[in-house]
C-alpha cells in the first residue's frame, strides 16, 4: 500500500480499510460507494468516519475530490494530472491521460499564475449507447 499523509495520517483499522479500497481504484467512487464496501469488513463503521477520513485525505493531498458528477462528490486516489470523462446517463467516470496544450498567459488572467487545470468531458458510454 502506498504511503499517505507523509506519515502524519493516523492509521486506524477503519482508515486502512478505506485506503485499501481506494488504492488503485479507477472507478472514482462516491463516499456512499466507499462506505458500502468497507461496511462488509467493519459493520459498525459509521458514514461519518468514512466522510471524515475522505476529508482528511483530501486535505493532505492524498486523494482528489471530483465535482464532475453534479449529484455527488467522487474521489480519486490518482492525484497525478489527468482529465475526466463522465457518462451523462450512468455517471461512470473514466480517466483521460493526455496532455492538451492550453496556453493561457498570465496577462490574460489578470496576473494570476496558472498552477493547474482540469478538463471535464461529457459523453455517453458504450454500455449506455447500446441501451438507447
Ligand atoms: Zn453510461
Ligand atoms: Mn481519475
Amino acid at each position: 500500500m502506498r504511503k499517505y499523509g507523509n506519515g502524519k495520517f493516523k492509521l486506524t483499522p477503519q482508515r486502512i480499510a478505506i485506503l485499501d479500497y481506494l488504492d488503485g481504484n479507477r472507478s472514482h467512487p462516491s463516499a456512499e460507494d466507499i462506505y458500502k464496501s468497507v461496511l462488509k469488513r467493519f459493520p459498525t463503521m459509521s458514514f461519518a468516519t468514512v466522510y471524515n477520513t475522505l476529508d482528511a485525505l483530501r486535505k493532505s493531498g492524498d486523494i482528489l475530490e471530483l465535482t464532475i458528477d453534479p449529484e455527488k462528490k467522487r474521489f480519486d486516489p490518482d492525484t497525478k494530472l489527468h482529465h475526466h470523462l463522465i457518462c451523462i446517463k450512468c455517471k461512470s467516470i473514466v480517466d483521460i491521460h493526455r496532455k492538451f496544450s492550453l496556453n493561457i498567459t498570465s496577462k490574460e488572467v489578470g496576473g494570476f499564475e496558472i498552477v493547474g487545470n482540469h478538463i471535464e468531458f461529457y459523453g455517453i458510454c458504450p454500455k449506455c449507447r447500446k441501451q438507447s
